[in-house]
């Protein structure tokens, strides 16, 4: 590569996509988006290495958005994540990159949710769909997803799919998409397993690994506090109250926007803070850096960028608010403390799903970081008693009182009240301000919440790790019995015009005539009318009841479908419309018991 990509308008993305990152604040591209995107945008396939936390989810987005056709609503872009939480999170991150995009849709789907939802949403359309392999299997076998207008597949946190047991799922997935779309693959690990999976799928992918630097600074004490993102400012604040040796410090950020946010918020806590970030002229910046020097200031909030190189030997504290993309970022920060010799401080906030970056800071330094904790309400009250204690007994020593004695002589006399409550009275003036106690809340302290050492991984929902693989034996299931004849398919006669959907079928054919959903197969939804998948050995009492069933106030009319009918499903459901061939009587096939004369079609009421 030649020059380092410092700013993101030097990747070659579209404006709607650079206005939408200035806006959420990136500085700079991180080292694995200024590493993949130019790949992406070029139309390679990717095996992309890195840890989590380090802007993976931006290093396909971007590209990925930059490429979709808003004009086309079918799917262009299908991301498979490990996880609903996850999936959750890279559509979100896909909504916010492509919030200057008008029309643009993107569509997490899971297990665990509401398949009448998902079936609905996925019938609007969708630009881009987010989903946990399981169900992205099930939608595609469904025919309710299709991915003929694939362009982009991207298997996120792919060492984590393998883990969970999802990789020949993730397999069937990739034999179900158009040969000729673009693959990333991103992984934080390179297992062998995956490294076959992407030698088998990816074509002539560039690979991207990105490392992690070395080397910190032995005179700073560096710790760490497990925390969640809403409690970082409180925690933040708690830390600053109580550290013994605070003189200034520096608080980095992720984003520009962030940087302003946390300046003003510190602010109106009554801490002289401002933001430093590369949005800001140098002589501004030079400013910043000099009232933090000359103590007009005692905290600056920046971003990487921007404190770059900053030397001010005050700094007693580098907080890391959030956690930093890559090793060599948080030696580049913590070497903003412990200056000139002095000793440091280097305070680590990780939210509960980066606690492996921690780990990975810890081997990448050869230090170890330890555990921070958080003092209790208490613990501050104390603290602040003990100042207020102080300064008391300094004004005793120091002022000339007579005034204010007569004062309290008055008052004693004309209320009636002992002396220590009038002091006492005087002290919750005093404090009106800066209270001595802090505030109940009702919730629980987040001194309790930040204590303990962090899990390795988050707990994840049994039901997600677990859904996937039954269904996929499932569908795997259902495709054998069809091949070998114990499934066969049935013509029903509502369609699309009727407002039917996969799930209103299904809760018909499943409530009516008993047949668990497992036994129904795949459904294909025409104009004016649909075919399922059922058990091919239907008693005559089920099919006489599905006949009379009604979804959408229309009776099934259910028969097995005919030959030519049965033809069409080979290629994508067809428009089908006003025009279909002709309703044919039914002839017997199957394992029906009773002659096929008796199941005549009715015509459908127009
Ligand atoms: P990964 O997928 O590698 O685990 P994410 O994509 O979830 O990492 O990003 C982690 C965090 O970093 C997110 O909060 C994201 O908004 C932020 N982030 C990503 N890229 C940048 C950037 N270039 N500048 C600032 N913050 C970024
Ligand atoms: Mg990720």
């Amino acid at each position: 590569m030649t020059a380092p990509i410092e700013r993101f308008d030097q990747l070659d993305l579209q404006a709607p996509i650079l206005a939408a990152l200035a806006e959420i604040g990136y500085e700079t591209p991180s080292p694995i988006q200024a590493a993949c995107i130019p790949h992406l945008l070029a139309g390679h396939d990717i095996l992309g290495e890195a840890q989590t936390g380090t802007g993976k989810t931006a290093a396909f987005a971007l590209p990925a958005l930059d490429r979709v056709d808003i004009s086309k609503r079918n799917p262009q872009v299908l991301v498979l994540a490990p996880t609903r939480e996850l999936a959750i999170q890279v559509s979100e991150a896909f909504q916010r990159y492509a919030s200057k995009m008008p029309g643009f849709h993107v569509l997490p789907i899971y297990g665990g949710q509401s398949m009448v939802v998902q079936l609905r949403q996925l019938q609007r359309g969708a630009h881009v769909i987010v989903g946990t392999p399981g169900r992205v299997m099930d939608h595609i076998e469904r025919k309710s997803l299709n991915l003929d207008g694939l362009s982009t597949l991207v298997l996120d946190e792919a060492d984590e799919m393998l883990r969970m047991g999802f990789i020949d799922d993730v397999e069937w997935i990739l034999e179900h998409t158009p040969k000729e779309r673009q693959t990333a693959l991103f992984s934080a690990t390179m297992p062998d397993a995956i490294r076959r999976v992407a030698h088998r799928y990816l074509r002539d992918p560039k690979e991207v690994k990105i490392k992690a630097a070395t080397a910190t600074v032995s005179t700073i004490r560096q710790r760490f506090l497990q925390i969640a993102g809403v409690h970082k400012l409180d925690a933040l604040t708690r830390i600053l109250e109580v550290e013994d040796d605070f003189d200034a410090a520096i608080v980095f950020v992720r984003t520009k926007t962030a940087t302003v946010e946390l300046a003003e918020k510190l602010e109106a806590r009554g801490y002289a803070a401002a933001c430093l970030n590369g949005d800001m002229t140098q002589q501004l910046r030079e400013r910043v850096i000099e009232q933090l020097k000359n103590k007009t200031l005692d905290i600056v909030v920046a971003t990487d960028v921007a404190a770059r190189g900053i030397d001010v030997p005050r700094v007693s504290h580098v907080i890391n608010f959030d956690i930093p993309y890559d090793t060599e970022a948080y030696v580049h920060r913590i070497g903003r403390t412990g200056r000139a010799g002095r000793a440091g401080n280097a305070i680590l906030f990780v939210a509960p799903r980066e606690t492996h970056l921690l780990r990975q800071i810890e081997r990448a330094t050869r230090q170890p970081i330890e555990l921070l904790k958080l003092p209790s309400r208490e613990a501050v009250a104390d603290k602040r008693v003990a100042a207020f204690r102080q300064q008391v007994a300094e004004v005793l020593e120091s002022e000339d009182l007579s005034f204010f004695l007569d004062v309290i002589a008055g008052m004693e006399a004309q209320h009636d009240t002992e002396i220590h409550e009038i002091a006492a009275a005087l002290a919750f003036l005093a404090q009106k301000d800066r209270p001595l106690q802090m505030p109940e809340t009702g919730r629980p302290d987040i001194a309790q919440l930040a204590s303990g050492k962090p899990e390795a991984r988050p707990p994840r929902d049994a039901r997600e790790a677990r859904e996937p693989r039954e269904n996929r034996g499932e569908i795997l299931e259902r495709r054998r019995d069809y091949a070998e004849g114990r499934l066969a398919r049935y013509r029903i006669d509502v369609g699309r015009e009727h407002m039917a959907s996969p799930k209103d079928i299904v809760g018909a054919i499943a409530n009516e005539a008993g047949i668990e959903s497992r036994f129904i197969g795949q459904i294909n939804l025409f104009e004016d009318y649909s075919t399922v998948e059922l058990p091919s050995d239907l008693s005559n009492d089920t099919i006489q009841i599905l006949r009379r069933a009604r979804v959408r106030q229309q009776p099934l009319n259910l028969r097995l479908a005919s030959p030519e009918e049965a033809a069409r499903e080979r290629g994508r459901p067809g428009p089908g419309g006003r025009g279909a061939p002709p309703k044919k009587p039914f002839r017997k096939e199957g394992g029906f018991d009773r002659p096929g004369g008796d199941f005549k079609s009715r015509k459908p009421k127009p």
